[in-house]
């Protein structure tokens, strides 16, 4: 039960919908044994400004930012970090010395999901996609020392992305056929909450890693292709689930149970 001494977290987003984030940070904390308690907020555009200046306030401690308001956060925090600064989203709000410090750790999540299947540097990565997340994995592979090419339905925005992060080359969707590649992730809405895939199966090389940023449904088309085609497929939510170990550890310095995570993901989908 919560006490005078609980500490308090959480998520803001809009809508709330059925964010997985407040059974996988109780069931961190549970494991570990932390007095502090996760709450998902509802949050309109509107009424961020105000949700910030309560957070500080009631003293949270730890606030993830979800969509819509991953830009807007930024100008309401005190300080920024680099990374989240070079990304431009910020999706972690942690208190630091009484001040508000926004950082992103989709580009981490990005990072250590891969790395359950590969290593990146040295690597040829191809990211379908140009909006949020796309900037974030984008931004970890080219951290890591992969070569990225970035491939969007609207052209010019997989060119604004490719030029302010140092990418090597944009193009339309279609133009993955002709890239050679060892990884390829998937950071459109593409499958979200449907049976479709951004790529046609034949353009999904054998022996790539496969790794889809959609987590609903768990097993996505382009992951059953991908695994037909004899790729190595990767579902988003390791990527959901390293990003919120990277919160976790950012807040309370300690290593972030893994699997307990991956399994309160699992059993809140249920
Ligand atoms: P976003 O900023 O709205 O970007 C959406 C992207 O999808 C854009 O590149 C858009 O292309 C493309 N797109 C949308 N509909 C399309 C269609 N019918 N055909 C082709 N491309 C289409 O969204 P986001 O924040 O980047 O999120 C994207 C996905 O990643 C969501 O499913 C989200 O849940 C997931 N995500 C997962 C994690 C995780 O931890 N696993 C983290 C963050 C996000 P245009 O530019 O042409 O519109």
């Amino acid at each position: 039960m919560p006490t005078a001494a609980t500490r308090l977290c959480g998520i803001v987003l809009h809508p709330a919908g059925h964010t997985r984030s407040p059974a996988m940070h109780n069931a961190a904390f549970a494991a570990l044994e932390i007095d502090a308690s996760y709450l998902a907020f509802d949050v309109p555009p509107e009424d961020l400004a105000d949700a910030i200046a309560g957070v500080r306030a009631l003293g949270l401690e730890q606030i993830a930012v979800s969509i819509p308001h991953k830009e807007a956060v930024m100008d309401l925090v005190d300080d920024v970090d680099e990374h989240a600064r070079r990304i431009g989203a910020v999706n972690t709000v942690t208190r630091r010395d009484g001040r508000l410090v926004g950082s992103n750790t989709d580009w981490l999540g990005s990072n250590r999901a891969l790395e359950r299947e590969t290593e990146i540097a040295g690597k040829r990565a191809v990211v379908l996609g140009a909006g949020g997340a796309a900037r974030a994995v984008v931004f970890g592979l080219l951290e890591r020392g992969a070569e990225v090419h970035v491939l969007n339905r609207t052209v010019e925005r997989a060119e604004r992305l490719a030029k302010e992060l140092g990418a090597s080359g944009a193009a339309e969707i279609s133009a993955l056929a002709d890239l050679d590649h060892d990884i390829l992730v998937n950071t459109t809405s593409v499958g979200l909450r449907e049976d479709v895939s951004p790529v046609p199966a034949e353009m999904l090389r054998p022996g790539s890693v496969v790794m889809d940023a959609v987590y609903d449904p768990e097993v996505t088309r382009l992951l059953r292709d991908a695994a037909n085609r004899g790729a190595r497929p990767l579902g988003g939510k390791w990527m959901l689930v390293y990003q919120a170990a990277a919160q976790f550890e950012t807040w309370t310095g300690r290593e972030a149970p893994i699997e307990v995570l991956a399994n309160a993901f699992d059993e809140a989908g249920r």
